[in-house]
């Protein structure tokens, strides 16, 4: 029998059609939506549930139904912006920073994004387990954090996760272990028993970093969840895109921020986003970026505030975009 989550995660709605209809869209808004995108729909019926009917600006439904825009063609829009496929070690890990390495647990997940950075990214879906990836880590003790990323590492089974954890807790000098996922926020029920019961037994530091970029994705059963994640001593951090019609104003952004901060989530980034094909009807410029952080710095507690950030393929870190004296 299937856990709980699989069953809902099977309901998810693939079908444009089906959505639209669901959602009682009018004939001349449906000439709004591409309906056989490369990148195909993929969208949990519980955050389907969130979106106004109707309503095309809707900002879930920006985030996760394909519009016609994406076939707009802007220069500088380019499938691997990020350059990523230059940094692969073997065929799932990218060791790009000094202390820390990111696995490509898996290509799947809970939804697609619109937006997603990844959607052009050929995933190695031939090669079962991660031994070449994990042999390299355990030759380079520079690595003290392993970044459990994908698609969503919550895709996998608890069963895969917990050999995956186990193998990797057994490295000695990797000292923490850090997540990103976006699966609570569509599917809560991911967080089950099992999934906690494995966690807690992982005697390195935890980290979660959650992905949430609209108020509407955080809900009473979403922060419940993330909760019993916080209790097991498990620190938990959000990162955000900056997109357009989405969380570009200043009073969505203060809400999403302090929503997180009130749900004892740490705003940790905002991106910009990456120039990925497909993607430039979301764009938004960097002083915008810093307008929105100064709001934020002026009207919250500082921990609500995240930083500003972009990646510049190449260099040792996520560039910091400081707020000040850039406006
Ligand atoms: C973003 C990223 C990380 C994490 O960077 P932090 O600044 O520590 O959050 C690690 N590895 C890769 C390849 C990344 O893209
Ligand atoms: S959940 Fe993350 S990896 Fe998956 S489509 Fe969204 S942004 Fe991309």
């Amino acid at each position: 029998m299937p856990p709980k989550w699989r069953l809902i995660q099977k309901e998810n709605f693939t079908s444009i059609h089906a959505l639209l209809d669901y959602l009682n869209f009018s004939e001349e808004n449906r000439k709004l939506v591409h309906d056989h995108p490369p990148f195909v729909l993929n969208l949990p019926r519980r955050l389907a549930a969130k979106i106004a009917k109707n309503t095309p600006e809707d900002p879930l439904f920006r985030q996760f139904i394909p519009l016609l825009d994406e076939t707009i063609i802007k220069p500088g829009f380019i499938p691997d912006a990020l350059q990523e496929t230059t940094f692969l070690e073997g065929k799932k890990l990218f060791h790009k920073y000094h202390n820390r390495a990111l696995l490509l647990v898996t290509g799947a997940c809970a939804m697609h994004c619109r937006y997603c950075f990844r959607q052009h990214f050929a995933y190695d879906t031939q090669t079962l387990g991660y031994d070449a990836e994990l042999s390299y880590v355990k030759q380079n003790p520079s690595i003290s954090e392993l970044i459990l990323s994908g698609g969503d590492p919550l895709s996998l089974s608890n069963e895969s996760l917990k050999n995956l954890l186990l193998s990797i807790s057994q490295i000695p000098h990797i000292l923490r272990i850090r997540f990103h996922t976006r699966f609570p926020l569509g599917i809560p029920e991911r967080i089950d028993n099992e999934f906690l019961e494995i966690l807690a037994t992982i005697p390195q530091q935890l980290f979660v970093v959650i992905h949430c970029n609209h108020p509407k994705e955080l809900d009473i059963d979403v922060k419940q969840a993330l909760k019993k994640i916080m209790l097991l001593g498990i620190v938990v951090l959000n990162q955000s895109v900056l997109l357009k019609g989405v969380n570009d104003c200043e009073e969505t952004f203060l809400q999403l921020n302090e929503e997180l901060a009130n749900a004892g989530i740490i705003p940790y980034y905002l991106h910009l986003l990456d120039p990925v094909e497909r993607t430039s009807h979301f764009e938004v410029s960097e002083k915008r970026g810093h307008e929105l952080i100064q709001y934020a710095q002026e009207h919250t507690s500082g921990f609500a505030v995240p930083k500003l950030v972009r990646e510049i393929p190449g260099t040792p870190s996520k560039t910091l975009l400081h707020p000040v004296n850039c406006l």
